[in-house]
């Protein structure tokens, strides 16, 4: 090493770059069909390598300049996916030597001169090798003249001649160059499969290491070979003996798994003691608070797929058990704390004191891991002696003056009633629209509810005010209804002024009692304490509904069907 300023940086990246496509993790789609290509014959002018940074791109382009230009040990082999890595040709290209393989960064190179340039050098032969490859990364970093002059090559290459883009931005690359070329989506190596890749590296090196820890760099690296193994290296430099989850944590500046998996359960378990005191561990160690938060977002996203019969195959050993005690908390309750969690995480930023602002989370999440779920809640409140929701729903008479409410009584009986009207029974503006509505006169049932102000009941006498927009025909309707069901001859009369409110004035009204009264509930109370902003949206049969209770401006819908929590468990 030349380079004194970081002592073993990288040197594990350059150890370890892959040599054949075989020892190119999490990519077997890629080779697969790179593989068919080549045993068929089918390999195209151009090739396009698109994926984020740091995913191999250019691994992957040196190896396929390799394969393309492979002679074997023996020198006679053909183009492989397997290169020999002995031949002139292979060994050259790893070094970067090799007078057939040019490597261009665009980044650097955006112009049009160098695009023409590349264009003069592809009329000549190859000096040596198979092919001459262009190797040209960053490619939607070319200047638009560049790519024109570019496309004209792609259009007519010459036989000997290949192209292998690579592009992080592959939407900046035009339409034109791409429908020429051969492409390949390089994917984030899943963190499961990282950490074993970064196992088998720390066997061969002799480096022990905890495997959370060296999940917790898997993590870090997002699906990022190589960035994982600069972290290992780093990681391996500060380690005294052993590569431990502490260490790495210092190292990210985030917490360890378990430290995130303590504060969380602790936290769901409505412990605050512990779960801040495992924060506070944590802070002190040097975890950032947004780094903590976006780990327990990240717990809590895997507990709920575990919960919601996903799969846990991106989950290390010690991971699984972390997930599985977490997922026991079902969907509603993780659903909400993954809510106030987004919540804490977007307020972090603007907070003064992010430390102070993660304990308020914390104590939040504590405080309303207590609160049943709303499911759990709607079976509580019937049992209060308050107004419960259930009777509110099927009442339809709006306070105690007004008489009693028949539309189940209506419902249930005979149909003899048809033809002996009970007279005794229209004592009220709600009787008649229970009747209405037993005989299926739904839009006159509405009309009355909206329209009609009470001024006297008498059997055969009815008399009433009108409110609103009332249709003109409306007393003559009620007195024709009136008439054909009940076999008695009826008077409505209009009245000019009533003062009785219309019966949907009086089911507004109670329709807010009701609201204030299961706001008022010790339950619903403390929940819209805890949450901010909630507001109670709609009370609905607890039957197949439950109360829904929307928190802040966002869409967070706390209820849920009570069916669908039987459901999951
Ligand atoms: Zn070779």
């Amino acid at each position: 090493m030349t380079d004194t300023a970081q002592p073993a940086y990288r040197v594990l990246a350059r150890k370890y770059r892959p040599n054949t496509f075989s020892e190119l993790i999490g990519q077997d789609a890629l080779v697969r069909t790179l593989g068919n290509a080549l045993s068929l014959g089918r390999l195209a002018h151009a090739f396009v390598l698109t994926g984020v940074r740091g995913i191999g791109k250019t691994s992957t382009a040196r190896l396929l300049a390799k394969g393309l230009n492979c002679i074997g040990a023996d020198g006679t082999g053909d183009a492989t996916l397997e290169p020999c890595g002995m031949c002139e040709p292979c060994q050259s290209i790893a070094t970067g030597h090799h007078v057939d393989v040019l490597e261009i960064d665009a980044a650097s190179h955006t112009g049009v001169d160098d695009a023409r340039e590349i264009i003069e050098g592809v009329g000549y032969r190859p000096v040596s090798a198979r092919y001459k490859i262009y190797i040209i990364d960053e490619v939607h970093m070319m200047s638009k003249s560049a790519f024109n002059a570019m496309l004209k090559t792609l259009e007519e290459p010459p036989d000997a001649v290949k192209f292998i883009f690579a592009t992080t931005e592959i939407r900046k690359v035009p339409v034109t160059i791409l429908s020429r070329c051969q492409r390949y989506d390089l994917r984030r190596v899943p963190a499961a499969m990282l950490t074993k890749h970064l196992s088998m590296i720390c066997e061969r090196e002799f480096i022990a290491a905890d495997t959370d820890a060296l999940a917790a760099i898997a993590r870090a690296a997002e699906g990022s070979v190589r960035d994982a193994l600069s972290l290992l290296d780093q990681a391996a430099a500060m380690a005294a003996d052993k590569l431990t989850n502490n260490l790495v944590a210092d190292m990210l500046g985030k917490p360890g798994r378990s430290e995130s998996h303590t504060i969380l359960s602790a936290a769901m378990n409505g412990d605050c003691g512990v779960a801040l005191a495992a924060f506070e561990a944590a802070y002190s160690r040097g975890s950032e608070p947004e780094a903590l938060v976006t780990d327990l977002l990240d717990l809590i996203h895997l507990a709920s797929m575990q919960a919601a019969g996903g799969t846990d195959e991106a989950l290390i050993e010690s991971e699984r058990a972390m997930v599985a005690g977490l997922a026991k908390a079902g969907i509603a309750r993780l659903g909400r704390a993954w809510q106030l969690l987004l919540k804490g995480h977007a307020e972090l930023g603007q907070a003064p004191n992010p430390a102070a602002a993660c304990e308020m989370l914390i104590i939040r999440l504590a405080h309303a891991a207590q609160m049943p779920t709303p499911a759990e809640l709607m079976q509580k409140i019937p049992q209060t002696p308050n107004e419960s929701p259930s009777t509110a729903q099927t009442t339809r008479t709006p306070d105690s003056n007004m008489p009693a409410p028949s539309a189940q009584r209506a419902q249930e009986q005979p149909d003899s009633d048809q033809f002996n009207p009970a007279m005794m029974e229209l004592t009220s503006l709600n009787s008649i629209v229970d009747l209405a509505e037993t005989k299926g006169e739904m839009l006159l049932a509405a009309r009355i509810r909206n329209h009609v102000r009470l001024v006297s009941l008498q059997p055969g006498n009815l008399q009433i005010a009108l409110a609103g927009a009332a249709p003109d025909q409306l007393a003559g309707d009620i007195a024709g209804f009136l008439n054909q069901w009940t076999g008695q001859r009826w008077f409505v009369s209009l009245s000019e002024f009533g003062s009785e409110k219309t019966l949907a004035e009086h089911q507004h009204e109670s329709d807010e009692k009701l609201r204030d009264a299961i706001a008022n509930e010790p339950l619903v109370a403390r929940i819209l304490d805890v949450f901010p902003g909630a507001s109670i949206d709609e009370i609905k049969n607890p039957e197949t509904t439950i109360t829904e209770i929307t928190v802040g401006s966002n869409d967070a819908l706390l209820g849920t069907n009570a069916d669908d929590e039987e459901m999951l468990g």
